[in-house]
């Protein structure tokens, strides 16, 4: 077998780190081309150390200088490129066939869309250009025959539960219905009047997984359910109607797919994204990513409860965002960004992030709501959205 070329996406983060975990179990299938982060330039000479990729990358280009003299004084011949756009370039190129798109935040859409583009084998851990760009992503890999596999574990789990020719992007044959299971995050039995007072160390301090901030902070309120359905809606060629959500706070089953004849099929195992990323990179093999199956007698029983709409407000959101149209998930989407962003450094109470996101929606105008057809109509909803988002949040956290 010979190594398959990978490029990591965000390589500094909890995605990242985890991939690079299953991938230095298996050298001989993967050859490490590149690495990429944002700005943490420590945390990628760590990184070039341990893992010796061929390329680093760094969004910020002075971080870029500063990895380079770093290198250089290591003695390491690893070549260095920065600015966002080289990230871009780096997904785009012919060095590897196989990228990670580890990212958080709309950040990742460009290059993961030039991965897309480029018609390699594209692992999504990264949802929000999902959430921002599903139609156009998954139109893009019908035009260059770009694989595209899910990494979310949710997603993970019900591509594992559908037949084994299902290519995502088309919808899948004798599905009734798909279930996304939710954690329901660390204050679900928390009582909703202390909920005002909950501090972001709070809300980042996940029950079942280790993640990276804002994917916390997604969970606790249950965003990130919401995201998921609607990444679901893309992956999947699915209406909201067919896609739902119920809460399992063990996380043993990662997500089910009920058929036409009424089987239900789950996936289970560890809350562990070394599994996904060790399925989506092995794909159509099977890889030992270091754990064992769950212990079900130990585990002994299993939970399931409806998500409590009033507790959670913003998966009531993503819903009307996803029947509301493509322009309402944009908005949605960087709206969050926003809040999540303001909550975690004090500018923002929890309570406050839902009334802002509904907020931003009711903003959309009706000329805004149509299908969206190109990269620069998402781009300019994003931003339409962020500024939004800055304006009214003043006025919603002095209230
Ligand atoms: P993280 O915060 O731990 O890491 C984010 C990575 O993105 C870092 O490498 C950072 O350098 C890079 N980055 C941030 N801003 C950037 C920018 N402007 N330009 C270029 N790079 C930038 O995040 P994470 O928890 O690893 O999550 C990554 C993505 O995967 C998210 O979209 C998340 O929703 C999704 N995801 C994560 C998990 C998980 O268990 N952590 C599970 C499912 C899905
Ligand atoms: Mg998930």
């Amino acid at each position: 077998m010979s190594a398959r070329g990978l490029l990591i996406l965000g390589a500094t983060g909890t995605i990242g780190r985890n991939t690079l975990d299953v991938v230095h179990r298996h050298p001989e299938r993967f050859d490490l081309i590149g690495l990429t982060a944002n700005q943490d330039v420590d945390a990628m000479l760590v990184l070039c150390e341990q893992y010796r990729p061929r390329i680093a990358a760094m969004a910020d280009p002075d971080a870029a200088q500063r990895l380079r003299e770093r290198l250089r004084s290591s003695g390491l011949d690893i070549e260095v490129i920065g600015g966002a756009h080289s990230l871009v370039d780096l997904a785009a190129d012919g060095s590897s066939d196989l990228v990670m798109s580890g990212i958080v935040g709309a950040a990742g859409l460009l290059p993961t869309l030039a991965a897309v583009e480029a018609g390699k084998q594209v692992l999504v851990a990264n949802k929000e250009p999902l959430v921002m760009a599903g139609r156009l992503l998954l139109q893009a890999a019908r035009r260059s025959d770009a694989r595209i596999l899910p990494v979310d574990s949710e997603h993970n789990a019900i591509f594992q539960c559908l037949p084994s020719d299902f290519r995502c992007g088309t919808a899948p044959q004798g599905v009734r219905r798909i279930i996304l299971t939710a954690s329901g995050g660390p204050f679900r039995e928390t009582a909703i009047e202390e909920l005002a007072e909950v501090t972001p160390a709070q809300a980042v301090r996940h029950p079942n997984w280790v993640m990276g901030q804002k994917i916390s902070v997604d969970s606790a309120t249950m965003m990130n359910k919401g995201l998921e359905l609607i990444e679901a809606r893309w992956l999947f060629d699915l209406p909201g109607a067919d896609i739902d959500v119920v809460i399992h706070p063990q996380s043993a089953i990662h997500s089910l797919v009920e058929y036409q004849d009424g089987s239900m099929l789950a996936q289970m195992g560890h809350s562990d994204m070394r599994i996904p990323i060790a399925h989506a990179l092995a794909w159509p093999d099977r890889i030992d990513c270091g754990l064992r199956g769950l212990n079900l007698a130990e585990l002994g029983s299993l939970q399931f409860e409806a998500a409590d709409l009033g507790r959670y407000p913003c998966l009531a959101l993503a819903r009307q965002a996803l029947e509301a149209g493509e322009a309402c998930c944009n908005v949605l989407n960087a709206a969050n960004e926003v809040a999540v962003e303001a909550f975690l450094c004090g500018e923002l109470r929890y309570l406050d992030i839902a009334p802002l996101l509904e907020q931003c929606l009711e903003a959309v105008g009706s000329e805004q709501q149509h299908a969206i057809h190109s990269i620069e109509e998402i781009v300019g909803l994003d931003q339409w959205a962020r500024a939004r988002a800055r304006e009214l949040m003043p006025e919603i956290a002095n209230a």
